[in-house]
């Protein structure tokens, strides 16, 4: 099939990743002598720049840098004054709001929308984190001894190593980021190998914000590179916290590592996220909200919608409106600059190939493509990746539903009882993101009750995916237990203290033991 929409060239967009690069201040391409590195689109698949990766050295050197800072300046500044290079961050990314979002769709492929929505997520927890840097409570606890004083105090844990994955280049960084930094820590940054520029401009608005609020200049460092630069993070015991974004495999090969350092760890890893559409659902709720979670971000997403559990009573008819919904989505895959798109490229070849095994998978499983899966626009551009969102008909849930294919891939499955779609629903390994479309309050309140879904995020009557930065991010099982963004997550990034303060003049001993 062939697109609607003409795609840019590679020369055009390494112009305009250019003139955005420059705009933030990131004016050059690290050129410190490092491992060899490129810079490429999805949008083309070709490569955009050559740039310098990081090293065992460089990473090293930059771990020094955020070690000093914290130890020397950060740590003992007062947190509302921290909370001001925050505010200057959040200022600028609104001024550059559309070079960051240019860069996104650039490097991750994002529609505009998408991307600006990214941007936007930034903004928005630099503003939560302003706030919570007034705000970083401990209690006063009544101590039992006479003349004593019983309380938590809050202080940060030294360096943050932050790991992202390609999918959110922008925004994971930040939530990370703007919070570490009110709560005292400094932070280096270990992004995806395939979004480095986004990185250098991300970066670059944060000296300039250090550098308007007199903040230190080593509180921020930016190393390039693959997952050999992310394992000498991992392992310099002088990470305090490794705050890691990406798959289960990277999960399960950086946990032990950082444990076996006794060092902390916060996983945000993939889900595996199902809606339930019970027979009194509004389906055009479940409709738009299943299309745009599903396909959305070419699926890319970790709150994307993977598993569809539909009453059997309504399962013909959401299935048949869905297709229809999925057929007009193949007159807009394409140019992610280009207004009219709602899919954009898959990230990669390899990404191509999970989704390709997976629906091989799928139909071998009992699967029926009901639509989608295609690939389109090989002949515009034959190193780019763009598929046509496939929706797929399953028996129930097999193998290889149970796993997460980094794709547009919806898997429509039915039940009969409110408690088998439970069941279905929380019998995968992971447990980040899921729904339930009702208009039933008993269902409702039992799909968010302990006895309901298992997962760290828990919606009803909307998508799983485009979760807003107030609340805490995270799932639960292989997604990896970890919290981060709004409400309490900053405990994480924090350590407590609880102080005993004696100002009575005599020394009685706590559960009144006599001693001397
Ligand atoms: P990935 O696991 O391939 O890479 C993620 C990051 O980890 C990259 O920066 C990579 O270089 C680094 N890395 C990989 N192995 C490492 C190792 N052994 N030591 C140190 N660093 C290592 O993931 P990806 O393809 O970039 O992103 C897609 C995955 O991320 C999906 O599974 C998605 O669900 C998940 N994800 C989860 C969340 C969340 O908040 N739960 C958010 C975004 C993406």
């Amino acid at each position: 099939m062939p697109f609607t929409t003409t795609l840019p060239d590679t020369a055009g967009l390494a112009e305009r990743a250019t003139a955005a690069l420059e705009a933030c201040g990131a004016a050059r391409l690290p050129d410190d002598g490092g491992a060899p590195g490129r810079a490429r689109t999805p949008i083309t698949g070709e490569e955009l720049f050559r740039l310098d990766f990081g090293t065992a050295k460089t990473t090293e050197q930059a771990v020094t840098a955020a070690d000093e800072a914290f130890r020397r300046v950060w740590r003992d500044t007062p947190a509302p004054v921290r909370g001001q290079l925050v505010r200057r961050l959040g200022e600028l990314l609104r001024e550059h709001k559309q070079d960051l979002a240019d860069l996104v769709t650039i490097e991750a492929g994002k529609i505009r929308s998408e991307a600006a929505g990214e941007v936007q997520e930034m903004i928005d927890v630099c503003d939560f984190a302003v706030g919570l840097s007034r705000q970083l409570y401990g209690r006063t606890m009544p101590s039992e001894r006479p003349g004593h004083r019983l309380m938590e105090t809050w202080h940060p844990l030294g360096v943050v190593g932050v790991i992202t994955a390609f999918n959110f280049p922008v925004a994971v960084w930040s939530w990370n980021t703007a919070i570490a930094l009110v709560c005292g820590n400094t932070v280096v940054w270990k992004p995806s190998d395939t979004t480095p520029l986004t990185a250098l401009a991300c970066d670059a608005l944060l000296r300039r914000a250090a550098a308007d609020t007199g903040a230190p200049e080593g509180l921020h460092r930016v190393v390039l590179g693959g997952r050999e630069v992310g394992e000498h993070l991992v392992d310099d015991p002088r990470v305090a916290l490794v705050s890691a974004t990406g798959s289960v495999a990277m999960g399960r090969a950086v946990g032990p590592r950082v444990s076996a350092r006794l060092g902390r760890c916060l996983l945000e890893l993939g889900g595996n996220n199902a809606a339930v559409v019970a027979p009194s659902a509004d389906l055009d709720l479940v409709v738009r909200g299943s299309v745009f979670a599903a396909a959305g971000t070419a699926g890319q997403r970790c709150t994307s919608l993977r598993r569809l559990i539909v009453h059997e009573d309504v399962a013909e008819e959401v299935t048949e409106r869905l297709a229809g919904a999925y057929r007009q989505l193949r007159e807009r895959i394409g140019d992610p600059f280009d207004d009219g798109t709602l899919v954009g490229p898959l990230i990669s070849e390899r990404g191509h190939g999970a989704m390709q095994d997976a629906l091989d998978r799928a139909r071998a499983e009992g699967g029926t493509v009901v639509t989608g899966g295609g690939r389109v626009g090989e002949d515009a551009a034959p190193g780019a990746y763009y598929v046509e969102p496939a929706l797929v008909r399953m028996p129930g849930q097999t193998p290889v539903v149970e796993e997460e294919t980094f794709a547009p891939i919806l898997y429509v499955m039915t039940y009969r009882t409110f408690e088998e779609a439970v069941e279905l629903h929380n019998g995968v390994p992971q447990g980040l993101s899921s729904a339930l479309f009702t208009r039933d309050q008993a269902e409702a309140e039992r799909f968010v009750s302990a006895a309901g879904s298992d997962c760290g995020i828990v919606n009803v009557n909307i998508g799983t995916s485009g979760a807003e930065i107030g609340g805490a991010f995270g799932g639960e099982k292989e997604t990896g237990g970890g919290r981060e963004s709004g409400s309490d997550s900053w405990k994480a990034y924090m350590r407590r203290a609880t102080n005993t303060v004696n100002y009575g003049g005599g020394l009685p001993l706590a559960q009144g033991v006599e001693f001397l």
